[in-house]
């Protein structure tokens, strides 16, 4: 066995249908008394009856969450947090909402109480992330790792499955680059592994049927595991090229996982021969690569990353940014050959 390092992150997770109603307990067990709830417009609704069910504990919402935590969004909200006095975050939704609650812990050090309902795994990780002047800024901060996550299935039965989907595929890239990391290790495989099957199996199952509670459990299951990965261990050239692609062209996120993974999967097939055996094991496919373009094609996703707003004339730009700077990657990443990946997902092309 390799030598290795395995820096586990402290994490409080209560898992189940209808955990959401421990939300008080846990607000107890961190000593909170004052909570504020977040959520993006679209989720106004959760975020008021999760208010309702603090009652007293819970001094206001703040629903104006979007995608990559803007700064003036962030500052709004911390504005917010100050004056009502809050003394924890409620974050409820996806990554942009866990996003927010990261930016207002990072400066006020606010414990956040998370309850997910995507399959992003923000919640499970010390990474946090702010818009400026048209550029992502990201970190690491342990003091924006949430101190407990309510993992309730009930509350991802409203994720429409397009978005459930490219959700879950957003997760297995966490898990596949997990497997290949420069930070990888035996306990990081393992749970990458099972998280990639447990997404495998149930992301089909709710294309076809959406109130599936068992599907969407197992699912949920599968993106807890992913996100502890992605918090554990490193990334890489998927990531990298998924973060300029919504950075500076700004892709929507999880489709943008979903089109170029089996991509970048390929660019690395034959540098980390360990890692994709794993991954073939968990999805049940000869060959990782096109095992995930093929479940992606069942699953409906688009394929093409011209389909979601990408311009061919911009391929290059996207190719030199991403190739530009050094970063730990199975296979070397230059300039051409990643230009190659690109064109490879911008027209769709299997593997
Ligand atoms: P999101 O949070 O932006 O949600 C997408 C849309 O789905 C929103 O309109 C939201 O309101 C809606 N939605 C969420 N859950 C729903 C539900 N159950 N029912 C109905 N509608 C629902 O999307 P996301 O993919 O979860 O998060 C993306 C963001 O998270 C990106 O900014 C990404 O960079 C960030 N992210 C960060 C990390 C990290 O570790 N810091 C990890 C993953 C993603």
């Amino acid at each position: 066995m390799k030598s290795f390092v395995y820096n586990g992150l402290p994490a409080r997770v209560v898992f189940g249908a209808g955990a959401l109603c421990k939300l008080p307990d846990e607000l107890a067990r961190l000593g909170a008394k004052r909570a504020l709830v977040l959520s993006t417009p679209e989720q106004k609704d959760s975020a008021n009856a999760v208010a309702k069910a603090l009652g007293g504990h819970c001094v206001g919402t703040y629903d104006k969450a979007v995608m990559h935590v803007p700064i003036d969004i962030a500052e709004d909200a911390r504005r917010v947090a100050r004056e009502l006095g809050a003394d924890c975050c409620v974050t409820v939704g996806g990554g942009s909402t866990t996003g927010l609650g990261k930016a207002i812990a990072l400066t006020s050090t606010l414990p956040i109480l998370a309850v997910p309902t995507t399959y992003a795994g923000s919640e499970m990780t010390p990474i946090y992330g702010i818009t400026e002047g048209g550029a992502k800024k990201t970190g690491r901060d342990v003091r924006v790792l949430p101190k407990a996550v309510i993992y309730d299935p009930n509350l991802t039965l409203s994720l429409p499955p397009a978005l459930s989907a490219a959700s879950g595929m957003n997760a297995i890239a966490h898990a596949v680059e997990a497997m290949y990391s420069h930070e990888g290790n035996p306990i990081v495989s393992l749970m990458a592994e099972e998280g990639i099957r447990a997404l495998a199996d149930a992301l089909p199952k709710i294309k076809v049927v959406p109130s599936d509670l068992s599907a969407r459990s197992d699912a949920l299951y599968g993106a807890w595991l992913c996100g502890i990965v992605l918090g554990s261990a490193g990334m890489a050239l998927h990531h990298k090229l998924c973060h300029v692609l919504g950075g500076s062209f700004n892709l929507p996120h999880a489709e943008t996982h979903s089109i170029v993974l089996p991509h970048a999967v390929s660019y690395n097939y034959d540098a980390a021969r360990d890692a994709m055996g794993r991954i073939e094991n968990a999805l049940g496919a000869e060959n990782a690569a096109r095992g995930i373009f093929d479940l992606e094609k069942k699953l409906g996703l688009p394929q093409r990353l011209a389909e979601i707003g990408m311009k061919e004339a911009d391929l290059e730009r996207a190719a030199r940014i991403a190739s530009e700077a050094p970063y730990p990657n199975p296979r070397k990443v230059e300039f051409g050959p990643v230009l190659e990946l690109l064109r490879g997902a911008f027209a769709g092309l299997r593997p």
